[in-house]
């Protein structure tokens, strides 16, 4: 297995010319546009990797699942539902989808930025410090990574230049889905994007919502098992914005990308995948980490179609 991901890593390393950093948050843009990693974890509790697996980079929107999660274990399936959709948007990450005078929760989706932006108001917690503490918390255990920990840099670029994501939560308020002071909300949602984790972390945590729950290091459920199937639901359809139909179809497993150039992949009962190159396509998925499991879900017949 190590083989073939030094293959398709070597395979796949002209695309990263081909893939612009993300600026738009200045720090991102110094990330390096060659790098590219991948992290394989199977369900005999073995994990292979190649490349730069170890390098650490901010999750972003591959949080997005992981605050779903956190919403739907506090809050039970149907409350969730009832304040977040889950029909795909097929439009980019920080869409304003306003095509009339209505915004209702049917339309929000927790894969894109206003639907995750929601989903921070339903974590439980006395302050949104408390709530980001817990997304954190989860996200150290599900990785089996005690040593996760915020991107400080990433975190204060994020907030300082965040106005798109503002314009989304001030709309959100509006229209009565937000009602907590909005500057503590977008803060945990940009400390939540700015948690720092490497492609084995992403494994790790895919692996557990392949495996409805359970982790491959114990036979402790984390979660139940309905909850991997909510959040793999909207991965697929969701997962990878304006590009999960492509997606689908190329690689067919729920996924999700992040402008950090991470993306978790999840293929159901068989293994979690992270990778890491973080020069991105137009739409803001890692257009070489898209070829690699392109490649790699072609070799093992990964497809769930
Ligand atoms: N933190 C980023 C933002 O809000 C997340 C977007 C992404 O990864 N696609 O813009």
């Amino acid at each position: 297995m190590e083989e073939l991901l030094e293959q398709l890593l070597e395979e796949c390393r002209p695309f990263t010319r081909e893939g612009k950093v993300a600026s738009y948050i200045p720090e991102l843009a110094k990330s390096d546009p060659a790098g590219l990693g991948i992290c394989v974890q199977c369900s005999d509790g073995r994990h292979y990797q190649a490349g730069d697996a170890e390098k650490r980079f901010t999750i972003q929107s591959v949080v997005k699942p992981m605050l779903l999660l956190l919403a739907l274990m506090d809050n039970g399936e149907e409350y969730v539902r009832s304040r977040v959709g889950v029909e795909a948007t097929g439009k980019p990450f920080d869409a304003i989808n306003m095509t009339d005078q209505t915004l209702l929760s049917d339309h929000l989706n927790p894969m894109v930025n206003m639907g995750a932006i929601a989903m921070c108001s339903l974590i439980r917690g006395e302050s949104y410090e408390h709530r980001y503490q817990r997304l954190l918390e989860l996200v150290r255990t599900l990785a089996g990574d005690p040593d996760i920990a915020l991107d400080e840099a990433v975190y204060q670029s994020e907030r300082r230049t965040g106005s798109k994501n503002r314009a989304l939560a001030y709309l959100l308020q509006t229209y009565g889905m937000l009602e907590d002071d909005v500057e503590q909300v977008l803060d945990c949602y940009f400390k939540c994007c700015s948690i720092s984790v490497n492609s084995r972390d992403l494994a790790r945590i895919g692996f557990t919502l392949a495996n409805r729950g359970k982790p491959a290091q114990s036979d402790q459920r984390l979660f139940p098992g309905r909850y991997a199937h909510y959040v793999n639901a909207v991965l697929m359809t969701c997962g990878m914005y304006d590009g999960s139909g492509d997606f689908a179809v190329n690689v067919g497993v729920p996924a999700k990308s992040g402008v950090g150039g991470g993306i978790m992949a999840v293929v159901p009962t068989k293994m979690g995948i992270g990778i890491y190159s973080p020069a991105l396509d137009q739409k803001g998925n890692s257009l070489a980490g898209i070829q690699v499991l392109t490649r790699l879900s072609q070799r093992l017949y990964l497809s769930i179609f």
